[in-house]
């Protein structure tokens, strides 16, 4: 069981069948604000494997498992990542570690061992689809940083809905200019608004961003009051319907939407 049907994605791609994979949050769902229901405590109570980011993305996940006598492995895939230097703010280090490829490729590396430690009968098969699964993203990386790198140095500004793309940035060479909400379910005050349009207009962003998940009625006030475009449809917290039905065809999809937004015409 996962939290979240990107981390179900990956947990796949190593698993293959030989595992089952069923993640709590759904296809489009909301993972910071989620409220499980009590059907979701029985299922969690069948898991044999528990796989969250922890980081503060998930933790309705910890207090379900306080109230299950379960005695399944509990993997917090983004916390403790060795290599990997947290990026904080004011809501404390952001969780949103796999949107950097080279992260969630560790993210792999920890499924595996994972699912080899459940399941020792299947370690080489695991080991083996971690390993293809692991290359596959390695070609992601550097696809992802050429796309970005046609951006001109002086356009690779952005906005997005909630602070999700930090560490994307910081891996590809993007600058987040700044967030609309300050956390999901937190509405910005209208002086947190009237300075992040400021801040739009003064850095020259040509686009803000706003996620599937989220109604993007706040992030197109905000583009049309800075005189910038929207895009309203990337994808960070969760799948959709083909082709972004996977974590790979999720960040192809938002680097080619990045990339339409900022890069001249
Ligand atoms: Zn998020």
């Amino acid at each position: 069981m996962t939290t979240t049907t990107v981390f179900a994605d990956l947990v796949k791609h190593v698993g293959g069948d030989r595992v089952n994979v069923t993640s709590l949050v759904p296809k489009g769902g909301e993972v910071h604000t989620f409220e499980p229901r009590p059907s979701d405590l029985t299922a969690l109570e069948r898991a044999k494997v528990v796989f969250m980011n922890g980081v503060g993305l998930d933790d309705w996940m910890t207090r379900m498992l306080q109230q299950t006598a379960t005695n399944a492995p509990v993997l917090r895939l983004g916390e403790n990542l060795p290599g990997v230097t947290y990026i904080t703010g004011d809501e404390g280090p952001n969780p949103h570690l796999w949107l950097n490829v080279a992260y969630a490729r560790k993210y792999v590396g920890r499924i595996a061992d994972a699912l080899s430690a459940a399941e020792p009968a299947a370690a080489s098969v695991f080991a083996a689809n971690a390993k293809a699964y692991d290359a596959q993203l390695a070609t992601l990386d550097g696809w992802v940083r050429d796309r970005i790198g046609t951006i001109p140095a002086d356009q690779r500004r952005l906005v997005s809905f909630h602070d999700a793309f930090p560490y994307y940035a910081q891996a590809y060479g993007l600058t987040i200019v700044g967030v609309v909400v300050p956390a999901p379910g937190q509405d910005p005050s209208a002086g947190q608004i009237a300075a992040l349009v400021k801040a739009i207009r003064d850095a020259h962003v040509k686009a803000v961003f706003s996620e599937v998940q989220f109604s993007p009625q706040l992030a197109q006030a905000v583009a049309r009051e800075a005189g910038a475009a929207v895009v309203s449809d990337l994808y960070d917290d969760t799948v959709g319907d083909p082709p972004v039905d996977t974590y790979e065809g999720i960040i192809r999809w938002d680097t080619d939407k990045v990339v339409a937004a900022l890069a001249p015409a």
